[in-house]
């Protein structure tokens, strides 16, 4: 049977959304900003952050698929799911679950840019950044995470485990 252990509580979750949402509030106070959320991993954490925002927004969504069905990145990354706003000279804010190798985020930044948006920044739950593979920022990140599979709150394992409240690091 396949072990979680508990990481980030509920009460942690708050804190690091309340804290991001109010530094992306502050930095986007005059700015008319789209956020992109990453389906389907950062769909709870998105409709969490968006509600802790004093600033108004617009929303959309990407989808790619990238993980395979195991605990490691495949790499081959595939766009299912094309924005449907107009992006053109906005300020664009990619909300994502989890940066790992960056390859995933590196491949949305390009097909965003041919939209010719104004900016592109980046905010992410989770921030792995010891695996680090790819030339990209992390503008805004939760939590930094070293090692382990994290699943919960929108993230999981096998299509496993989203709608779990907290995060928790899987043992298998
Ligand atoms: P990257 O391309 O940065 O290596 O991988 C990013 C994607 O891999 C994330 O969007 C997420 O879907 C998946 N991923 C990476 N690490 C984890 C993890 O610990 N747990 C889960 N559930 N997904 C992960």
């Amino acid at each position: 049977m396949p072990e979680l252990i508990p990481v980030l509580n509920k009460n942690d979750i708050d804190n690091m959304v309340t804290r991001v949402a109010s530094k992306i509030s502050s930095d986007y106070q005059d700015h008319e900003l789209i956020l992109i959320g990453v389906l389907k991993g950062a769909f709870v954490f998105l409709s969490d952050l968006v509600r802790h925002l004093s600033i108004p927004v617009k929303l959309d969504f990407i989808r790619v698929c990238s993980h395979g069905s195991g605990v490691s990145s495949s790499g081959n990354i595939r766009l299912t799911k094309e924005i449907e706003m107009d992006v053109n000279n906005k300020d664009v804010l990619l909300v994502e679950d989890i940066v790992d190798t960056g390859l995933t985020l590196s491949y949305i930044i390009d097909y965003l840019k041919a939209f010719n948006p104004r900016t592109v920044k980046v905010c992410a739950l989770i921030d792995k950044h010891e695996r680090r593979n790819a030339n990209i920022k992390v503008d805004y990140a939760c939590h930094k995470a070293a090692e382990g599979f994290l699943v919960g709150y929108g993230l999981d394992y096998n299509e496993n485990y989203r709608n779990l409240p907290c995060i928790y690091h899987l043992k298998l």
